[in-house]
C-alpha cells in the first residue's frame, strides 16, 4: 500500500497534501495531469497543473472553471502540504502531466495517461523512478499493440492516390488526437491545405498558439463536393452523422487505438481504420512498469486484471483500483472529444 494514496469516491487523494488528483466530482483542492473531460472537470476550488493543461480547461469550461488556479512547469516542485509536488511529461497530449508526489522518503507517481511513442505535438514521456506507480491500463491487453504512427499515416496517403476523387474524412478527438494526425500527416511530407471541422478549430489553435506547426489549414465552413480529393478532419461521431453527406461519397478514415478491433472499426464506419492512439500499448505498459522501479502497482482505467495479473507474475504488487468517473475514450457518453 502507498502511504501517500487513498481512493475515495471522488478519486485519488493524497491525505498529506490534502489535494484529489483528476478527481471526478467537485473537490476543494484538486492536481489535474491533462485536459481530457474524464480528467480535467470544472468546479474545483483550486487547481494545480501545467499552464497549458489550465489554458485547455479555461478553453473547454471558460476561465472560471476553478476558485484559484495555479501553474507549475514539468519538474519544479511545490510543497503541498506535506508533500514535495512535481510535474513531468506523460508524452499523451500537450501539456499532459504525471504526478510525482515525494514524502517520507517515499516516491508515487500518478501517470494519468501516458503513452511512450513519439508525438510531434507534445513534450515526450518522462521515466520517473517511484516506489508506487498507478498505472493507465486503457489498451492493458497483450492483443494491443500499436504499430509506428508513419505506417498509418502512409495507408491514408496511400488511399488518397487511389481514390482521388473522394473526400478523406478522418475522424480523430478535438484534444491531442487532430491535432497528432495533423503533424504527422505533414510529417510524411503532405503539403495541401487540409480541412477541419468547427468543432476542431479552437484546440488546434491553442496547439498553434503554442508554437506547434501544422502547415496549411481552413474550416470547412459549408463547402462539400468541392472537397474531393482533399483531407477534411472532424470529431468521430461526424464519421455517420448526416454532415458527412455533403461530401458526397467520402471515405471514412477513423484514427483510434481500437481500430486494432474490427468490431470498433465496423461500428464507427470506419472504411479505412488507422491505428493511432495517445496511449501506452501492452507492450509499453509493461515496459514502462518494469522501468520505473515501483515494487508497487496500482491499475487502473482500463483492463486492469490483465496488467495485474502480469504484474503479479513479474513479481510485482500489483492491484485494480476500479476507479468509476473514467471513460476509455470511446464509448462513455460525452466521450465525442477525448482521447484513445
Ligand atoms: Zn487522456
Ligand atoms: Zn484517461
Amino acid at each position: 500500500m502507498s502511504d501517500l494514496l487513498t481512493i475515495t469516491p471522488e478519486g485519488l487523494f493524497c491525505a498529506a497534501a490534502d489535494a484529489h488528483i483528476d478527481p471526478v466530482r467537485p473537490v476543494a483542492k484538486a492536481i489535474i495531469t491533462h485536459g481530457h473531460a474524464d480528467h480535467a472537470r470544472a468546479g474545483h476550488g483550486a487547481v494545480l497543473a501545467t499552464r497549458q493543461t489550465l489554458d485547455i480547461m479555461a478553453i473547454r469550461y471558460g476561465e472560471n472553471f476553478c476558485g484559484t488556479a495555479q501553474d507549475t512547469g514539468y519538474g519544479d516542485t511545490l510543497k503541498v502540504g506535506a508533500v514535495d509536488v512535481s510535474l513531468h511529461p506523460a508524452g499523451h497530449v500537450l501539456g499532459s502531466a504525471q504526478v510525482l508526489l515525494e514524502a517520507g522518503g517515499k516516491r508515487t507517481v500518478v501517470s494519468g495517461d501516458y503513452k511512450r511513442q513519439s508525438d510531434p505535438t507534445c513534450a515526450p514521456f518522462e521515466l520517473v523512478i517511484c516506489d508506487t506507480f498507478v498505472t493507465e491500463a486503457t489498451f492493458g491487453l497483450p492483443v494491443f499493440r500499436h504499430p509506428p504512427a508513419r505506417s498509418e499515416i502512409a495507408k491514408l496517403l496511400a488511399s488518397l492516390d487511389l481514390f482521388p476523387d473522394q473526400t478523406h474524412l478522418v475522424g480523430a478527438y478535438a484534444l491531442g488526437k487532430a491535432q497528432r494526425v495533423l503533424a504527422e500527416i505533414r510529417a510524411a511530407g503532405y503539403d495541401k491545405i487540409i480541412y477541419l471541422h468547427g468543432a476542431l478549430e479552437k484546440l488546434t489553435a491553442y496547439y498553434q498558439s503554442q508554437g506547434i506547426d501544422f502547415g496549411p489549414l481552413e474550416p470547412v465552413g459549408k463547402r462539400g463536393k468541392e472537397l474531393q480529393g482533399e483531407i477534411v478532419l472532424c470529431p468521430p461521431g461526424q464519421l455517420s452523422d448526416r454532415w458527412a453527406r455533403r461530401f458526397g461519397d467520402p471515405v471514412a478514415v477513423m484514427a483510434s487505438g481500437w481500430m486494432r478491433v474490427r468490431a470498433r472499426a465496423r461500428q464507427r464506419g470506419a472504411e479505412l481504420p488507422l491505428i493511432l492512439s495517445d496511449h501506452a500499448d501492452w507492450d509499453d505498459l509493461c515496459r514502462t512498469i518494469l522501468e520505473t522501479g515501483a515494487d508497487q502497482i496500482w491499475v487502473t482505467h482500463g483492463a486492469e486484471e490483465a496488467l495485474v495479473h502480469w504484474c503479479e507474475l513479474n513479481g510485482r504488487n500489483a492491484r485494480p483500483l476500479n476507479m468509476i468517473g473514467y471513460d476509455d475514450g470511446e464509448d462513455a457518453d460525452g466521450a465525442q472529444l477525448e482521447g484513445a
